[in-house]
């Protein structure tokens, strides 16, 4: 398989080429050439393989459509190492369970920090430990979170050889879930670094110092970032075990089709979805969910994607979708635009760059959207995610965090008869238990090993929002050079 750029360049890669990268050198996102066709056999194959082998096994047959330039039996052993009832909970890794009427929840969250992102970054921690291996190499990540991302890649990567992870957050703006289980890690290659400032001042610091591209080669400075494809490709697993499950048993007169209700902030998951479909999942629609922060529904209705100043943009109780703009969004437009690269560029590096925005509700691409690619979109707000959390307190005795409400809310306004609805879980409540209280009067459940997290010993670096400084701190703290 040949990985191209959204943006036309006619450079063609292999996986591992892009593995470790971020943006192509364009300024596009990689995508495979092709998507492969998952026929009828090979989808009854994959059923009996996901039932009778395992959701790594499953990882194994989508990866390997994708990845020819590992040995089948080093990602089938990377797969297996990754996805394992000790780390993600169950068995099934991503377990199905009834909410109501054709309503699903798909738990992506049971990993080691409760979000949706392990799952595509729990692989990545072991891709990079091997390719790195195998290079001979080393890699030094510098991010920057305001949560979810930066922990799922402190656990992704904690402990592997030849990576050290360097995480800016803005001091004191995470729930104290979230710091204390950054902070709490004593791995010797994980520096929490905690900048007096807002996420802004940790994601500019990250710009500067990846700008500077002597200092960027010399101490071999990588990221994590949501428009990874390897992440994105991890996603696509649990699209089709979450249709294994809610299609079962198979001879019944049951639906053949699915939905799947998705709440989204960068687009990597609902993009992650779209390739599914595109490979031939029967997936019905695609319901994209968002908070007010409402860029991507606005599209999706529209045919206007406008991206937000970060004076427009709201904080807001489901704040792992607070985003200005949807990075993965490019991919999608792609597809969209019949993979016309030039196009592509024109929109995103001209239009945007220039207007703030691009319109394609003239383009004959915008019916496409819904009838062609089964996109359809909502939103939420503070009240209705507060609403919902309650209602399923209530009546299904069920907590569920905000981001899952969210995602919930706007299910309910796409059902189709016959046609079950997968909701994505994307977080659990205990990492958000301010909105659980304020909805439900309740703290949420606390599993017995998170007892007591808050009072752990921390490992954690505070620093000003200078960028000096943060390279002196990796140049004596980065893997040996
Ligand atoms: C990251 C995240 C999202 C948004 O996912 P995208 O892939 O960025 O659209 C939603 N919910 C939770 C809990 C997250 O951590």
């Amino acid at each position: 398989m040949n990985y191209i750029s959204t943006r036309g360049t006619p450079e063609r890669l292999h996986f591992c080429d892009i593995l470790l990268e971020g943006l192509a050198p364009d300024g596009g996102l990689y995508l495979p050439e092709f998507y492969p066709q998952v026929d009828e056999p090979t989808l009854n194959r994959w059923r009996q393989v996901y039932h009778q082998q395992g959701y790594a096994e499953l990882a194994f047959e989508v990866l390997s459509l994708y990845i020819d330039d590992i040995p089948a039996s080093d990602l089938r052993a990377l797969c297996a190492k990754t996805y394992t009832a000790e780390v993600f909970g169950t068995g099934e890794i991503v377990p199905l369970r009834h909410l109501e009427n054709n309503i699903w929840l798909e738990a992506l969250s049971n990993g080691p920090t409760l979000a949706f992102k392990d799952m595509g970054m729990q692989l990545l921690g072991n891709l990079f430990e091997y390719e790195l291996a195998r290079r001979g190499e080393t890699l030094n990540i510098l991010g920057a979170t305001s949560g979810d991302t930066g922990s799922a890649a402190e656990y992704a990567m904690r402990g592997k050889k030849g990576i050290r992870v360097f995480m800016t957050s803005p001091a004191g703006r995470m729930s104290a879930f979230q710091q204390a289980q950054m902070f709490s890690l004593m791995d010797d290659n994980i520096f929490n670094i905690s900048i007096a400032g807002v996420f802004d001042d940790c994601q500019d610091m990250v710009k500067a110092v990846s700008r500077d591209l002597d200092f960027k080669r010399r101490y071999k400075i990588g990221t994590v970032n949501s428009i990874n494809w390897a992440r994105l490709l991890a996603q696509v697993v649990y699209y089709f075990a979450g249709y294994f499950q809610a299609t079962e048993p198979l001879d019944s007169n049951q639906a053949k089709q699915v939905s799947f209700a998705i709440p989204s902030g960068n687009f990597g998951n609902a993009c992650a979805g779209h390739v599914a479909r595109m490979m031939g999942l029967p997936i019905a629609k695609l319901v994209v969910a968002t908070n007010e922060n409402d860029v991507l529904d606005e599209f999706f209705k529209t045919g206007v994607y406008r991206v937000r100043s970060s004076a427009d943009t709201h904080e807001t109780s489901s704040p792992s979708m607070d985003i200005s703009k949807a990075s993965n969004f490019e991919r999608f437009i792609f597809d969209l635009l019949g993979r016309d690269g030039e196009q592509v560029k024109r929109l995103f590096a001209d239009t945007l760059q220039q207007k703030g925005s691009f319109d394609l509700s003239m383009s004959s691409a915008f019916d496409d959207i819904r009838l062609r690619y089964g996109f359809e979109s909502g939103k939420s707000t503070h009240s209705n995610r507060l609403d919902t959390i309650q209602d399923s307190f209530e009546r299904h005795a069920m907590m569920i965090d905000p981001h899952t409400a969210d995602g919930i809310k706007v299910a309910r306004e796409h059902l189709q008869n016959g046609v079950p609805m997968i909701v994505l879980e994307t977080a659990l409540p205990l990492k958000f238990s301010q909105t659980i209280v304020q909805a439900t009067g309740k703290e949420p459940d606390r599993l017995p090993k998170f007892e007591g997290l808050e009072n752990m010993p921390r490992r954690v670096t505070a620093m000003a929002a200078d960028v000096q400084a943060i390279k002196t701190f990796i140049a004596e703290h980065c893997c040996e050079v």
